[in-house]
């Protein structure tokens, strides 16, 4: 059954980018949130850390200024960095308004700000170690709790839907395709304005500490659309995810290394010492790097993290989350060492869009880990991702309230036409290539990368996207395979920039290419429907 959807605005994604928007719009707008899972698969839910903001007297916009610069490693756009400090503390206080209960100073009213990796001052606004899940449930309430709101989950958008501006003479974005995992049909939703909140893509690699929705479905839209990305070389990676067949994925805390937990190889011989003199201690990105390199020169499947030295009472005390989970799986963490692998965190890259959220097509916007609006430059700094989708959901849900009265509504797109796919023959297709894909990616382009490895990568992604694109239109869509189509066009973006970038610069890491360039500049890929149209951003 093929329905149609009409609203002014269409939200793809229910993480902290998509349900700020819908909020701040729902009482001037008829809206539509798309959630491919249920409302709280994001990676939103599961951050943990916090915030950051400029909260406390004695920080101010130019010190969070200057140390996000710091991390981005000369590639932040100080345009887009000012722009998010500047607002950040209105975001808090918006969020505070929706009733997100961040933790307050021991017997007192004031907030409890901490501080993490890169930020010269404490500025994170938290609620306790699980302040995703905070915010999320309580924007979840309030969308749910709207009247002009209308949730969708169990609803994965598969293309855009575009259509001819008879004043630009350009293309307009004026809705998207969509399956329903419920019904397994396909929807037409059409709007005046449509906006990408899908989050990131760091589930192209095997071994990521981001939920199943990861995909980069945004990225992969947005650029069969017409639309540029930029900067995908740039992936995060946390050293130390839990290596189990069935954890799924469970960070174990830098909190760890902080308190004296060792890093040792699998025969009980510690290593960081060898990659830098702070041991343990070293930056992320440093000891993502040695991990990955002692696990690729022993052909290992994981490294250990230990903190058995420690009294049981500090760890029990200290670390009950990291325990329980731990134990669920049989690792007693007072006796026995965590065996843990480095995980793909966070897309720094993204689709290119304006400080409005503005992408290069008309009527599209994308807000969160999903756009690249230059904030992150070649490394994310802690806690600036939240903020990111808070402030520039706001901004977006600005410039669209005062344009919609300008946008004719959209003619009726065509139905989706299944008359010429049959049913899947053999699913086996699919999940071979997802695994094949995540294993390859892991290994040629994950934390260190070589001409040669990126060769072999680029050899493999032509193959498979040749087989995944016969498979797909040959065959009805389904849930895996949308995110296939998704997920090997994101990894072959991915690809290519890194390919592009010929030195080492914050996360991209070549032992080919060991020095940073004299001059810093973004890798940004032109699709070839690339139609000049919203002519703005960071050329
Ligand atoms: C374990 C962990 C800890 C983190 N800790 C922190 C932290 O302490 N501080 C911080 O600032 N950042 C942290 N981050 C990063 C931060 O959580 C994310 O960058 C941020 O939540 C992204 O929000 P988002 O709204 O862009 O996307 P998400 O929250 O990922 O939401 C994406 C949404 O898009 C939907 N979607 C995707 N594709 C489709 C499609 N095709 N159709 C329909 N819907 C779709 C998904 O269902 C989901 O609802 C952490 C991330 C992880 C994984």
């Amino acid at each position: 059954m093929n329905t149609h959807n009409h609203h002014d605005v269409l939200i793809i994604g229910s993480g902290a980018a998509g349900l700020t928007l819908a909020l701040s719009l729902a009482n001037q707008a008829k809206v539509a949130v798309l959630s491919k899972g249920a409302l709280n698969e994001g990676s939103t839910w599961f951050a943990q850390g916090g915030i950051a903001a400029v909260l406390d007297n004695q920080d101010s916009v130019e010190a969070h200024v200057a140390d996000t610069l710091d991390a981005g490693a000369g590639l932040c756009h100080e345009d887009s960095v000012r722009f998010t400090v500047e607002r950040s503390k209105a975001a808090i206080e918006w969020l505070i308004e929706q009733g997100v209960e961040f933790t307050k100073q021991q017997g007192g009213d004031d907030y409890h700000l901490t501080q993490e990796g890169g930020h010269s001052h404490r500025r994170i606004i938290h609620s306790a170690d699980a302040t995703g899940k905070a915010v999320h449930s309580t924007l979840i309430e309030r969308i749910i709790a709207h009247p002009n709101i209308d949730v969708f989950e169990h609803h994965i958008a598969v293309d855009l839907i575009t259509e001819p501006d008879h004043v630009s003479r350009q293309l307009r974005v004026s809705g998207a395709y969509t399956y329903n995992r419920d019904t397994e049909c396909v929807s037409v939703f059409q709007a005046k304005s449509v906006v990408m909140a899908t989050g990131g893509a760091s589930k192209v690699y095997l071994y990521s500490s981001n939920p199943d929705s990861a995909c980069g479905d945004g990225i992969a839209m947005a650029w069969r659309a017409g639309c540029r990305i930029a900067n995908m070389e740039f992936n995060q990676f946390h050293p130390t995810c839990l290596y189990h067949p069935k954890a799924g994925s469970f960070l174990v805390t830098e909190a760890l290394r902080g308190e004296g937990a060792l890093l040792k190889l699998p025969s009980g011989e510690r290593f960081m010492d060898k990659f830098d003199e702070r041991g343990e201690l070293a930056p992320r990105d440093i000891v993502a790097r040695a991990i990955d390199h002692e696990m690729k020169r022993l052909g290992s499947d994981c490294l250990f993290l230990d903190i058995s030295h420690k009294p049981e009472a500090f760890i029990t005390e200290h670390f009950p989350t990291v325990k329980a989970r731990c134990l669920e799986f049989g690792i007693d963490i007072t006796r026995d060492a965590i065996p843990v692998v480095p995980a793909a965190h966070y897309t720094c890259g993204g689709v290119v869009v304006n400080q409005n959220g503005q992408t290069d097509l008309q009527n599209l916007y994308a807000i969160g880990e999903t756009s690249f609006t230059g904030l992150h430059g070649a490394n994310r700094m802690a806690s600036n991702s939240l903020l990111e989708c808070i402030v520039y959901a706001k901004s977006a849900a600005e410039h669209i309230a005062s344009s919609l009265s300008s946008i004719p509504t959209p003619s009726a797109a065509p139905a989706w036409d299944a008359s010429r796919v049959t049913d899947s023959d053999e699913d086996v297709v699919i999940s071979h290539n997802w695994d094949e894909i995540r294993r390859f990616m892991w290994d040629y382009v994950g934390i260190v990368r070589t001409h040669k490895r990126l060769e072999r990568a680029t050899h493999r992604i032509k193959l498979l996207q040749k087989e995944i694109l016969e498979y797909y239109t040959n065959h009805k869509v389904s849930n895996d395979l949308i995110e296939l189509r998704n997920l090997a066009l994101v990894a072959e973006l991915i690809i290519r920039s890194a390919s592009q970038r010929k030195e080492s610069r914050g996360l991209h890491y070549s032992l080919d290419y060991p020095k940073q360039a004299a001059v810093a500049r973004d890798t940004i890929l032109v699709p070839t429907n690339f139609a000049a149209q919203a002519i703005f951003v960071h050329n």
